[in-house]
């Protein structure tokens, strides 16, 4: 049994399909106006990581994830600047530039962090046209007005306007929110169709039967999920911090215009925080795939990091948590590598209690720091031989997503003294010279290698 936490109703729930054996997810995608820093990534894995749970229990997924290359306010709710406008100006580059280019790194970081790419990935700017119908349907049943250039959503007129995000109705007739959109009925209605752009030379726009403008940004996610997945399915994902605002947005949206309900499960990850509190783009101090490579780690040991905390728990980004991270998945390589090597068989009877401890643990709403448990308790085990050990890590790394099958030994090239030092040695341990040896020993490891004696010889590695 495959349970989930719904944010919807607070609580975990057993998964049940509407169609048997088949699940739709849509996962709201980037806004590509700048690099994804590794808080963004973190959701992206954990949806990775649910995603690939489903095709381990044996359903057909279909996934469909946005691309907002469309212009976009620095704030949720209508405020702030554009964001694409800003990045278009910091680079001297057309809006549709920027588009491009964050879009084609997003996609470098997805293939560095081995995220199975969407099966329809779709461009805000290619379905204007959706958005549009959506509007006038929305429009027709009275659930909008046009204020000040603009068309706007009346939350008035969708009575459950609060369920997700558990908003009170006091809240809303109060308007908790600083706003200073005065167009607004309600402080909480938002933007459904800007013509009267606040920033003069806009370069995105569109014909709509409301003038020329550009589309409020949460319209895309209801008109886009709706038109690949249909007017009611499975599971939304995204960030936590897109419950009040952006989820709320799309349910009035889209339960708004088909009277009926959209989404079964609402699946949200929590944030990745700095040690001197949150990561984020506005505020300058975010951290991006990058910027740890430069640092010497790899892709998948920030995807390991994610793994040993549980999704809906705020994980703490330091570098030694990363540098432990490395440790552990190098050492699961090694292990791998050992392994293979192994001759025998595998005896499927053994190895099915450690797929039915995994998938205990996978599908306990993606207990991921408990499936990693039962990832070393496999490796450790004494009653398994290689090959088994092999067979258990193959199948758990479809959900972990690490690329075991691709280990490799590290082969370091040794330059200048450390290969004088390693060549001498070689020599001394020929000669039996070990107190030699060992000397030579302790020279090469301060310079930052590690030494193993194997039968075929000397093994050197990175520290
Ligand atoms: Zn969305």
């Amino acid at each position: 049994m495959l349970k989930l936490f719904n944010t919807l109703g607070r609580k975990k729930e057993e998964f049940k399909p509407i169609k048997v054996g088949e699940v739709g997810i849509y996962t709201c995608g980037p806004t590509v106006y700048n690099y994804a820093h590794i808080g963004n990534l973190r959701t992206y894995i954990f949806e990775d990581i649910l995603k690939r749970i489903f095709l381990y229990n044996g359903f057909k997924v279909k996934h469909v994830m946005n691309i907002t290359d469309v212009g976009h306010l620095t704030g949720d709710a209508d405020s702030g600047v554009d964001k694409m406008l800003l990045a278009a100006q910091r680079e001297g580059k057309t809006a549709w530039d920027v588009a491009k280019f964050y879009t084609d790194a997003f996609f470098r970081d997805m293939e560095k962090l081995n995220i199975i790419k969407a099966d329809t990935v779709c461009n805000a700017t290619q379905h204007i046209k959706e958005m549009i119908e959506l509007i006038r349907r929305l429009e027709k049943k009275g659930i909008t007005y046009a204020a000040g250039g603009n068309v706007y959503y009346d939350i008035s007129k969708f009575k459950d306007y609060g369920k997700l995000a558990l908003l009170k109705q006091d809240d809303l007739k109060a308007g908790a929110r600083i706003d200073v959109d005065a167009n607004k009925k309600n402080p909480y209605d938002f933007v459904l169709w800007f013509t009267k752009s606040k920033f003069g030379e806009q370069e995105m726009q569109w014909d709509s039967p409301w003038g020329r403008g550009y589309p409020g940004w949460h319209i895309e996610c209801s008109a886009m999920s709706m038109k690949y997945l249909g007017e009611h399915f499975d599971i939304h994902c995204g960030g936590i911090d897109h419950i009040p605002i952006h989820h709320t947005n799309e349910i009035a949206q889209s339960e708004g215009a088909t009277g009926k309900k959209w989404v079964n499960y609402w699946i949200h990850g929590e944030f990745l925080v700095l040690e001197t509190g949150r990561m984020g783009k506005s505020l300058g101090n975010f951290i991006t795939l990058q910027n740890l490579t430069d640092q010497g780690f790899d892709a998948l040991d920030y995807r390991y990091m994610c793994l040993t905390a549980h999704y809906r728990k705020q994980l703490t980004f330091a570098l030694d948590a990363l540098e432990g991270a490395k440790n552990s998945l190098r050492r699961l390589r090694e292990k791998y590598i050992e392994f293979r090597k192994e001759t025998g068989k595998a005896d499927e009877k053994k190895l099915k209690s450690y797929k039915e401890k995994f998938t205990d643990a996978v599908n306990d709403d993606l207990n991921m720091p408990q499936a990693l448990a039962v990832v070393w308790e496999a490796v450790d085990d004494k009653n398994l031989n290689g090959a088994e050990k092999i067979a258990v890590l193959d199948d758990f790394d479809k959900v972990l997503g690490l690329r075991l099958s691709e280990s490799k030994e590290e082969n370091v090239e040794l330059t200048g003294e450390a290969k004088k030092l390693v060549e001498e040695r070689e020599k001394a341990r020929k000669a039996k010279d070990w107190k030699k040896s060992d000397e030579l020993r302790n020279k090469i490891e301060s310079l930052g290698y590690e030494l193993k004696d194997t039968p075929e010889g000397t093994k050197v590695k990175k520290k």
